[in-house]
């Protein structure tokens, strides 16, 4: 059988076509729009496209150990959910992309009695750990699913529009299925934080799964496609000094799944370390002043739906 050719994609925050060439790294191709400079990969691959690509992922990466144990550790959400709290102190959330479903475990846990909580996701053998602790999931694409009078208080995408072939799709459904008033949580990796200004095309995270590319400015420009939110906060958070150091000496063009989670149980084991408290204090000061500075690893965004 031949396989399916690459799906050529406009620009997921503007639709427009004209992009100029950025950056080659193995199958993974960057271009950047002409028209609004929102960078992202132009063809992709047609599993990418679809979400097979996770489903055959499953095992090997969400389920191995090191993953697991790294995204149930207390300390993992921490930041989204200090965020997330917030703006929602109750009421029914959709986390799109749950994966394991370490975030709505979290949160249930944490505050048994304020969310009812739902997941999604397109990776059966990580919803079946979901479930399993007790997660409510839906399994399949969001936007095929029938979420005929449902709604919610909060949706929250954390690490997933990287993913989305098509992103646009989702924050259109996302404005219909939230309340008047509540809230949508986005957290992408962000394109000009110091690891991607140290190491470019060398950090782990410029990979053929992530298919586009935010900078502040192109986020809230996504953002603005959609006329039924207004912009609440927008910032800048995380930092894996680790991963500069390890992506600085290697640069392999695509980091192996195991040694991906391998690093962040490591990671997570430091948070958590009681012999590491003043390190922790110069962790998290550095943190701090990246994400003032919009160069921390990651951008979040709060979005809320217009009354
Ligand atoms: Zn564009």
């Amino acid at each position: 059988m031949k396989p399916d050719p690459p799906v050529d994609r406009p620009c997921p925050v503007c639709e427009r076509a004209a992009a100029e060439e950025v950056l080659n790294k193995g199958s993974l191709r960057l271009v950047r729009c002409c028209e609004c400079s929102m960078v992202y990969a132009n063809p992709v691959e047609p599993e990418l496209a679809s979400g097979r690509f996770y489903d055959r992922l499953g095992v090997p990466f969400y389920l191995s150990p090191d993953k697991l144990e790294s995204d149930y550790a207390p300390v993992r959400f921490e930041r989204e959910l200090r965020l997330f709290r917030k703006y929602c102190q109750a009421g029914a959330v959709l986390d799109v992309g749950c994966s394991t479903g370490a975030f709505l475990f979290q949160l249930k846990s944490r505050f048994p009695d304020s969310y009812s909580v739902t997941g999604a996701d397109v990776t059966g053998a990580a919803l079946d750990h979901a479930e399993s602790r007790g997660i409510e999931v839906i399994r399949q694409s969001v936007l095929d699913y029938d979420f005929a009078e449902r709604r919610f208080d909060a949706v929250t995408f954390w690490a997933v529009i990287e993913h989305l072939s098509e992103p646009g799709r989702f924050l259109r459904l996302t404005a219909r299925i939230l309340k008047p008033g509540g809230h949508c949580f986005i957290l992408v990796p962000n394109l000009k934080s110091l690891a991607v200004r140290l190491l470019g095309g060398k950090y782990r995270y410029v990979m053929p799964d992530h298919v586009n590319y935010f900078t502040a400015e192109t986020l809230k420009r996504f953002a603005a496609r959609e006329a039924a939110f207004g912009l609440v906060e927008i910032g800048s958070s995380h930092f894996n000094p680790l991963v500069i150091l390890k992506d600085f000496r290697g640069g392999a063009e695509r980091v192996a799944d195991e040694e991906r989670a391998r690093l962040l149980k490591r990671t997570t084991a430091y948070k958590q370390s009681p012999l590491l408290k003043p390190a922790r204090w110069a962790y998290t000061a550095a943190e701090r002043a990246l994400g003032s500075m919009g160069l921390a690893d990651n951008l979040f965004m709060v979005l809320r739906k217009r009354r």
